[in-house]
């Protein structure tokens, strides 16, 4: 897989004895959880992947290298059920992705770490991630923290239907790869599919309401995108991703820097 993890922040390119001599309080580790899964005709299964690397290896080249900030090596396999029916699609159970990060979570603990960031990249562990993110705080004690796709960076100039309705594979997921890996987008096979109308006043949601119903994409979009790829340009996705990058390197360096405040 391509990466931009500067090579100083790659985990896995240490020695053992490298890791015996990181500062083990202050040490903050990163791990990307993403995905490998269908994203239309136009873009690759490794996406979502593709895009946690690109932004945190963009984030971590910004950081004061006096910090001990280190990427681990991604959970690409995600929860992607949502895209079963799609080939490509190399979904985990919730069972077994939650087991993975435990696990991972109990190798780092158990080597003395204390700060852990769980980066999500695929809708489908947002909620497993937060679930795995208390749990490993109440079970070995580490500081754990979640951080999400941009950081909360949004994608200046984009219209208020694909902000809202831009899901999966469309004018954001597009940029940020005719930025990063544009070898790996087939502009000639956009399809473009909403679900949902910004204008529309429904009373049941697709998500991130207080009602919703549950989807899986073939049922409502046979191509595989949620959104319409078609304004994506490679520019506006260097744009969007540097604002990202910067956002995820503020949040990583608060992230370093969090001591609880405790009540009186
Ligand atoms: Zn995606």
């Amino acid at each position: 897989m391509k990466t931009w993890i500067p090579d100083a922040r790659n985990f896995s390119y240490l020695t053992w004895k490298q890791v015996d001599a990181l500062p083990r309080e202050k040490t903050l580790l990163v791990l990307p959880t993403a995905a490998i899964e269908q994203h239309g005709h136009h873009l690759p299964l490794a996406t979502d992947t593709l895009i946690n690397n690109l932004l945190l290896g963009k984030a971590l080249a910004q950081v004061s290298t006096e910090m001990p900030i280190y990427a681990l090596p991604p959970v690409c396999y995600g929860k992607s059920n949502e895209h079963i029916g799609f080939p490509g699609t190399l979904s985990v159970s919730a069972q077994t992705f939650m087991a993975v990060v435990r696990d991972v979570g109990a190798s780092i603990a158990a080597a003395g770490f204390k700060k852990l960031v769980l980066y999500n990249t695929h809708g489908g562990n947002t909620s497993l991630v937060d679930v795995m993110a208390r749990d490993l705080r109440a079970e070995f004690g580490l500081r754990t923290f979640t951080l999400f796709g941009s950081g909360g960076a949004g994608a200046e100039g984009i219209s208020q239907q694909e902000k809202t309705y831009g899901f999966h594979a469309g004018e954001v997921e597009t940029a940020l790869l005719l930025h990063g890996t544009p070898e790996l987008v087939h502009p000639q096979e956009y399809t473009a599919n909403y679900i949902a109308r910004v204008e529309e006043s429904a009373l049941l949601k697709p998500e991130g309401s207080a009602a919703n119903f549950a989807w899986l994409t073939k049922d409502i979009a046979p191509s595989g995108v949620l959104g319409d790829p078609t304004a994506a340009t490679a520019e506006n996705g260097e744009r969007w991703a540097t604002a990202a990058a910067t956002r995820v390197a503020e949040a990583l360096v608060a992230m370093y820097n969090f001591v609880p405040r405790h009540g009186a």
